[in-house]
Parts: structure tokens; sequence; C-alpha cells
């Protein structure tokens, strides 16, 4: 029986993993951690009776506190709180599903203490994979990729060399607005960038699916994760979301993983890996299928994509800057303050104005989030 942390618990991805650990033996829930929804977590603490919870917010902590005192869950708070979890002598894996940038001095620390990282939250290898990934190599600490695109390109490396891949091929649904003009992006409501076609997933990473943002974070999370320059990760649209990613290798053959989009496959194959388990319902039918069809992405369009591979390009804090950027944009986008194509100029703001770092610290990268966020008020609101 292994011991895991999971963070964000109630999250989209959180709650996947929980149907994972019912359906499987194999787990113990040693931690659930959340920001706030204190009513799920009950629900969840008192289904897996973990030995910890944490919630970032205080006030949600107290609250928790006082809903679950017949129980034997302790409850910690803020960092210090996650911080604790992730680095339990009883905990085998951190499962990281939290949202933003939150999540990279917790992910550090469980490299540090050794534990085995499943990695959803993508932010964090985005703005601190050049501390991340020597770190982990460093401890001898493996990270699991959770992000489907990246399970995909993992698996299609089983047993292949490096040292032989020609291209990675990222495959993106395209979204709810592939067709679309800059014109008529800029009308989409809230509720128009909410509807994912295949996917069902968190608010944020839904609307950084429409804007293909998501996709940017995604090249740079495949830089860091499998060691490959972004001029050799190639961003292909395939609208039914069932070739999760590929990779070509220098003899012109490609290794794909295909499946039907649902998440709690990748969850699965991180957390028993490297066996497969028993999936129901999940199967994917080509005669009903008949097509899978391809399109290049819309750069002039959408330009979430070619603003990522420029803050990679320019690497040192701008990777964060496009992250910082973008997350408060969509905070606005959901708040109804600003337009959907907004999100581009916050972005490209932001970029303009933050003078770059080489190789940041992690306080460095701290930094450079709150100074993206200055220059997006001073110039904006
Ligand atoms: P959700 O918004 O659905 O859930 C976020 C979770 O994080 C919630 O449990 C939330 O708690 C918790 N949380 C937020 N802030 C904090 C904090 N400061 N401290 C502790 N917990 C916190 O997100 P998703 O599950 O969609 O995404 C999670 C991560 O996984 C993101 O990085 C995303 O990019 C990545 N990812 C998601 C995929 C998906 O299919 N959803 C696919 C691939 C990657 P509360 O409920 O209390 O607010």
């Amino acid at each position: 029986m292994k011991n895991l942390v999971l963070l964000g618990s109630t999250g989209s991805i959180g709650t996947q993993t929980l149907e994972i650990l019912r359906a499987h033996e194999g787990y113990h829930a040693l931690a659930l951690c959340a920001d706030k929804n204190v009513s799920l977590i009950e629900e969840q603490i008192r289904e897996f009776k973990p030995e910890f919870t944490v919630m970032y917010n205080e006030e949600a902590a107290a609250d928790l506190k006082a809903r679950i005192s017949d129980t034997n869950t302790k409850v910690l708070s803020g960092m210090e709180g996650l911080l604790t979890v992730c680095t339990d002598e009883r905990a085998d894996v951190v499962l990281t599903a939290l949202v933003g940038m939150i999540g990279i001095r917790p992910t550090i620390a469980a490299i540090k203490a050794k534990k085995t990282i499943a990695l959803a939250n993508k932010e964090t290898l985005v703005t601190a994979g050049h501390i991340i990934m020597p770190l982990a190599k460093e401890m001898g600490v493996k990270i699991l990729p959770v992000d489907s695109e990246h399970s995909a390109i993992f698996q299609s490396m089983n047993g292949e060399n490096h040292g032989e891949i020609e291209k990675i091929l990222l495959t993106a649904s395209g979204g709810p607005f592939r067709g679309k003009s800059y014109d008529e992006l800029k009308k989409m409501t809230v509720e128009d960038a909410l509807k994912h076609p295949n996917w069902s997933m968190g608010r944020k990473i839904t609307i950084d699916s429409a804007s293909m943002v998501n996709k940017g974070l995604e090249v740079i999370e495949a830089k860091w994760l499998f060691d490959v320059e972004p001029e050799r990760i190639q961003v292909v649209i395939q609208p039914q979301s069932i070739i999760h990613s590929m990779v070509e290798y220098v003899d012109g053959a490609v290794m794909a993983e295909l499946g039907v989009p649902d998440m709690k496959l990748p969850i699965q194959y991180a957390l028993f890996y490297p066996n497969r388990l028993t999936m129901e319902d999940n199967k994917v039918d080509f005669f009903k299928l008949k097509e899978i069809t391809f399109f290049e992405p819309d750069n002039n369009v959408f330009k979430g994509l070619p603003l990522a591979y420029r803050a990679i390009k320019e690497g040192g804090v701008m990777p964060t800057v496009f992250n910082a950027a973008n997350e408060l944009a969509v905070r606005d986008f959901l708040n109804r303050k600003i337009a959907f194509t907004d999100i581009y100029e916050y972005i490209e703001a932001a970029m303009s104005e933050v003078k770059n770092i080489d190789n940041p610290t992690v306080e460095e990268i701290l930094q450079a989030e709150q100074a993206s966020y200055a220059a997006i008020k001073r110039k904006f609101i």
C-alpha cells in the first residue's frame, strides 16, 4: 500500500484521482489538500479518512476543523501545511493538482524529501523547470506526467533511445473557437469559452485551452520534462482528441498513444506506472470514430502559442511572466472585466515591461510574478 498526498483534491484532477482510488486497491490517501471548498473536502475526509488535510485558506481551515472534530484527521493550513504533508516521512507519492504557481514550493520540498511526483500542475514546471528537473535528477526522484499530452509522449518513449527522437508532435483539440477570426474571438463570452468540445476540466485550464495558452504552457512543460528544444516540438491540431500526442524518430517512425479523452487514464498510468490497470467504459470504437483529422494552428488568431515560444526562447523569468500575466488575465476574463483577446494583450504587455533575469531562483520567480501583475496594473487598470 502506498501513501498519497493529493494537492487539489476538490478539483477536476483531484476528484478523478479519488475515483481511481475507489476503483483500485494500492493507495491510501495520507493527505487531502485544497484551498477553500470545505463542504466537498469534508465529504472526502469522511470517505477516505486521511491522517491530514490542508486548507490553504486559514478561515476555511478553521471552519473545517469545527466540522470534522469527530474524526481523527488533523487540519493544517497555508503554505506551512502543504510543506508539512509533502515532506511527511510516510508519503510515497505527491500528486500535484492545484492550480497555478502556488505549486512550486510544495513540489520542490517533496522532491528534496525524495517523494515520487505525479505532476498535473504544469505552471510549476513552466516557471521553475530549470530548478525542478536538475533537482529531481540529483535526488533520483521520478516525475511522472499526468497531463494527457505529456503522458502520451512519455508512453511513446517507452523503450526508445532519447538520442533518436526527431521531434515531439504535441496534439491540440483547437478548443471551442477553432476556425474563428480574431474579430470573432474578441466577442466571445465566458460561457462560450467554458464550452470545451472534448475535455471536461477546471475553469482556468478550460479558458487556457480556448486561448491556446494552455498549448503554449504544454510546449514549455514538454521542453523541461523531455529535454527537447522548443524548435523540435510541433503543435498539431487534431480536433477529435483521440491521439493524445506523438513522437517522431530519426527513421520517420511515429509512436503515438491513442484513447478516449478521459483524464482518468493518464492519472491512473502515473499512479501505477509501469503497470496498466483495467479501466471500464473508455475504449475507442474506431468504426464509430471513422476519421482523425489534422490542421495547422492559426498563430495569427491564437496568439497564446507564439507568445509561449517567445517566452521559452527568451528564457529566464519570461515563462513566469507569460504564465503570471495569463493567470491574472484569466481571472479578469472570468470576472467579466476584460474581453477574451485582452488575455493576449495582458501577456504581451507584461512580457515587454518586465526585465528578464537569467537562471532565476524561486525568490526571483515569485518576484517576477508580482512584477508582471504590477506591469499590467500600470498599463490597464
Ligand atoms: P480545478 O480548478 O478543478 O481544481 C484546483 C484545485 O486546486 C482545487 O482542489 C482547489 O481547491 C485547489 N487549490 C487552488 N488553490 C490552492 C492553494 N493555494 N492551495 C491548495 N489547494 C489549492 O483545477 P484542475 O483540476 O482543472 O487543474 C489542476 C492542475 O492540473 C492545473 O495546473 C491544470 O493546468 C492541470 N491539468 C488539468 C487538467 C484537467 O483535465 N483538469 C489536464 C491537465 C493538466 P478549492 O476547490 O478549495 O478551490
